[in-house]
């Protein structure tokens, strides 16, 4: 793995009200290599984007740290900064949002909308340097720059979604998390903004966090993947490894459903019985056992711990050793064929 730039660790959420306290992460804890992506995976509710929020901190965690290797060397657990330092290092970890209809303020233009960072982080800025800033970033998401003085509005979806990556890349980041950024698009814009997103990290050094509920999209941008389970990491590996030698039952059932190009392939569904568990009132042991075809009285008392199975492979199953879970050969071609990552050549307005 590359150097590490963000360890986070035993990271709880707790939302608590009058009546009842919901643990919507527990104890979560993985390490992010500088350049790397990171794919967090799970069904909607299992704490995904829970944590890439209590990452950025555009909510608190309960508990837990998040260490930050700065540029200059410097670990600092960025939940727990002072005032001063995080003034410093916010602008390192920034976040795209799910949704590029509602994320953005309809009543400002577009230039506005990335220069915003920029006048909240250098309020001393000149006008022109600001706008040179942001036609640069424009320019580099694709966008044309003579639209600049538009409103939201006369943009496309895929459009929008790079105003949304634009603005968080005016402020030169090391670290994104992609909020479910490309589920709102079309297929074939899906695969042109991750095409978009992997270019811009090479070009800019970015490291990612990418939470998607699409195990094909996260598949072909991920060079790790975490499994998430009731605000549990239940399995996290090696992209290849994962989706070709699962060993938790949940990244089985999960990888059985991701639909496969090829007619000639015939996959075995393992369709998941019943509802993700209420969180706010938990099954006693391994969470995953009301709905595992694996379980034993074990699963039923004890929770299993995440632990490393071999080769930087960490799994929480009781029976990680001993089963023999069916993976996928997947094949990461499809978003590559069906995108294309032209800048010049994308759709400037509303055209998709
Ligand atoms: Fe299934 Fe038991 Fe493993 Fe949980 S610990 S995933 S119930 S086999």
């Amino acid at each position: 793995m590359a150097d590490t730039i963000l360890e986070v660790r035993n990271i709880t959420k707790c939302f608590n009200s009058k009546k009842v306290s919901v643990k919507a992460l527990t104890d979560v804890s993985f390490d992010i290599g500088k350049g790397e992506t990171i794919g967090i995976v799970g069904e909607s509710g299992c704490g995904k984007t829970t944590l890439g929020r209590c990452i950025v901190r555009a909510i608190e965690a309960t508990s837990g740290n998040v260490y930050y290797t700065t540029e200059d060397g410097r670990r600092v657990d960025f939940l727990k900064v002072s005032h001063t330092e995080m003034k410093k290092i916010r602008k390192d970890i920034q976040m795209i949002f799910q949704d590029p209809y509602s994320s953005l303020d309809p009543r400002m233009t577009v230039l506005d909308i990335i220069s915003e960072p920029l006048k909240a982080n250098f309020p001393k800025m000149s006008k022109a340097e600001l706008e040179a800033r942001v036609v640069e970033i424009a320019g580099k998401t694709g966008l044309n720059t003579s639209y600049l003085k538009r409103y939201p509005h006369a943009f496309s979806g895929g459009q929008r979604q790079r105003i949304g990556i634009a603005r968080a890349l005016v402020l030169h980041p090391k670290i994104i998390v992609c909020d479910e950024a490309v589920s709102a698009l079309d297929v074939s814009i899906q695969a042109q903004v991750i095409n978009l997103l992997k270019e811009l990290q090479r070009e800019m050094d970015l490291t990612y966090i990418f939470i998607s509920h699409d195990l094909s999209v996260v598949e072909y941008i991920s060079d790790r993947v975490g499994v998430m389970y009731l605000g549990r990491l239940v399995e996290y590996a090696d992209t290849v490894d994962l989706y070709s030698d699962p060993k938790h039952p949940y990244t089985e059932a999960l990888l059985s459903a991701v639909p496969v190009a090829d007619p000639d392939v015939v996959v075995e569904r393992l369709p998941l019985s019943g509802e993700i568990p209420n969180p706010a009132n938990p099954p006693t042991g391994c969470y995953f056992h009301p709905r595992c075809r694996y379980c034993i009285d074990q699963c039923r008392e004890t929770s299993p711990v995440l632990m490393d199975v071999g080769g930087g492979h960490f799994v929480a199953c009781h029976r990680a050793h001993e089963l023999k879970l069916k993976g996928i050969k997947y094949e990461a071609v499809a978003l590559e064929a069906a995108g294309t990552t032209s800048r010049d050549g994308c759709p400037e307005v509303d055209h998709e």
